[in-house]
Order: C-alpha cells, then structure tokens, then sequence
C-alpha cells in the first residue's frame, strides 16, 4: 500500500514542484522545483507578506505545504494559530 502512496507523492512533486514556499502573513502557498527558488516572488502576492521558503534556523526547505515545524529541525516556520484560522476561512 506504500508503494503506491509514495508513486503518488512522487507524481506530485513532479508536476507542482519540489518544495513549498509560505506566505508568513496569509498562508498563501506557492511551489517550486528544485533550483527555482530565485524565481520565487520576496513578497507576497495576495498580501504582500514575507515569503519563507526555508526553514530560519537551519536552512531547509519546506516539503510540505501544512509545514507548522521544520521537518529536519523541527523548528517553528510559522504561527500555527495563524494557520488555523486560515484553513477555517477557506
Ligand atoms: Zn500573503
Ligand atoms: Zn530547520
């Protein structure tokens, strides 16, 4: 059953992109491949916020676009109340 999951992950990664990259100020989310990443906007451009596309403690970059903690680190990428209230709006 794993097997598939991950080809499916996999899949993804292809098409949308290797990483994930958050707006700290509306949770905006925008993907991008591998070597992309000075094509990533600085700011936001829905609201105009800080985009972080790696993790401020150890330089990671985020897979995941739910990524509250850094996956290498397990610092903190962003404030996770922010994040709810987020997801209840949409
Ligand atoms: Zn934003
Ligand atoms: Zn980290």
């Amino acid at each position: 059953m794993g097997k598939a999951a991950d080809w499916l992950r996999e899949e993804r990664r292809k098409v949308l992109g290797d990483w994930v990259a958050l707006c700290l100020g509306c949770g905006h989310v925008q993907r991008y491949f591998a070597g992309g990443e000075d094509e990533l906007p600085e700011t936001c451009p829905q609201c105009a916020g800080t985009i972080r596309s790696r993790c401020p403690a150890c330089d990671a970059p985020f897979a995941s676009a739910f990524a509250i903690d850094c996956e290498a680190c397990g610092a903190r990428l962003r404030d996770p109340e922010l994040f709810g209230s987020a997801i209840r709006r949409a």
